[in-house]
């Protein structure tokens, strides 16, 4: 079986790759523009093997998306190449619409033409996985959690532009017949996150005895999932999931960010005593404009159909997590030194 996987040297493209190649032994050719985001030191692990063949190419261009598929002949996509950054989308809204957007827009087109040419057979075992946030249903009072059927209410320009993606994604299936299945996710954590996020944000400065900046009063709730669990899960929709359905994928680990950011720091207390403990490097900055209270997934629907729960608690995966950046100093400066994105282009570090 061989499967193109976008945004593969992003975060949880990366993982989704890793297990394919390593795990799958499934046939993989990553396809990633190589934004600020895309790090080819993240797929260290499977990039001398023979099942793995990294492509730079960028989803909007239709071009260069159909002359792939022509020539690779996956029998199934997944799309998780996005502009992804909350803040970022609010300081900038323009490559959110280009990427998330015009680009699955100019791949859809790709991939409908490359799958209306298969023969039948072919056409009925292809699969378009597509995948999006929770963010698109917007913000949760106290109770209650999302759903696969809850209505969309993105507030940020980031889930706005995911929650039009769906909607295209979907339409192609009704409008087209393409095979498509799209899963929607809280929020991820766990190996190779790009330090701007909030908890390898958390553990970097708290290693490095910085200030740790929480939005507002930190109450606002977010579902956890480890990544591997949800590379797992995404596999399971591509393989056994129902051409058409939509499946919500979530940690049951709702914590608030202040609960979270206290974990981190008695954890780096734990592993790497300090004279001050961590949790007095917490302080307060003004709330990112229109911040969403809380999120939470209903997950029964691919538990019951596809037998797939996470398999780490927060606990397990948090501790792995702060483990793996402590083991990982290698991966993590040369992100954050921009080292990353110069060694992609042969420019070697003094350039
Ligand atoms: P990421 O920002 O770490 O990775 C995105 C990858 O896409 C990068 O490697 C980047 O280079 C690539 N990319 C961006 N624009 C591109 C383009 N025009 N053409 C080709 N490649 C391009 O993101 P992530 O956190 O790994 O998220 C992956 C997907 O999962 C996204 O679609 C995101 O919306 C979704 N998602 C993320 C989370 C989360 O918590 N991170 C939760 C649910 C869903």
């Amino acid at each position: 079986m061989k499967v193109v996987v976008t945004g593969g040297a992003g975060f949880i493209g990366s993982a989704v790759v890793r297990k394919l190649v390593l795990q799958e032994n499934v046939d993989v050719i990553t396809v990633d523009s190589l934004t600020y985001a895309g790090n080819l030191n993240s797929l260290s692990l499977v990039e001398n093997k023979p099942n793995h063949k990294f492509i730079r190419a960028d989803i909007r261009d239709g071009e260069a998306m159909a002359d792939l598929l022509a020539r690779e002949q996956p029998k199934a996509i997944m799309h998780l190449a996005a502009e992804s950054h909350v803040d970022r989308s609010i300081d900038g809204p323009a490559a959110f619409i280009d990427t998330n957007i015009i680009g699955t827009y100019r791949l859809l087109e790709a991939v409908r033409d490359y799958w209306e040419n298969l023969s039948a057979a072919r056409q009925n075992a292809f699969r378009f996985h597509h995948i999006s946030t929770d963010e698109v249903y917007g913000s949760l009072g106290p109770v209650g959690a999302f759903r696969e059927s809850s209505p969309y209410a993105p507030n940020s320009p980031y889930s706005a532009s995911k929650a039009a993606s769906d909607h295209l994604v979907r339409a192609w299936h009704h409008t087209y017949g393409l095979p498509v299945v799209t899963t929607n996710c809280s929020n991820n954590y766990g190996p190779y996150h790009f330090p701007e996020k909030l908890i390898p944000l958390m553990i970097l400065n708290g290693l490095e005895g910085k200030a740790l900046p929480v939005y507002g009063t930190g109450e606002n709730i977010r579902d956890w999932l480890f990544v591997e669990d949800h590379a797992d899960a995404l596999w399971q929709v591509v393989i056994n999931g129902t051409p058409g359905e939509v499946y919500n994928i979530g940690g049951e680990a709702e914590r608030t960010n202040i609960a979270v950011v206290q974990m981190i720091c008695d954890l780096l207390d734990e592993f790497v005593p300090a004279e001050q403990p961590r949790r007095e490097l917490i302080t307060y900055v003004a709330d990112r404009p229109g911040h969403d209270a809380r999120y939470a997934m209903e997950i029964s629907k691919i538990t019951r159909e596809l037998g797939w729960r996470p398999k780490h608690t927060f606990e397990s995966g948090l501790r792995q997590t702060v483990v793996w950046y402590l083991e990982n100093r290698s991966w993590w400066e040369a992100t954050r030194s921009g080292q990353y994105a110069r060694d992609r282009l042969g420019l070697g570090s003094n350039s």
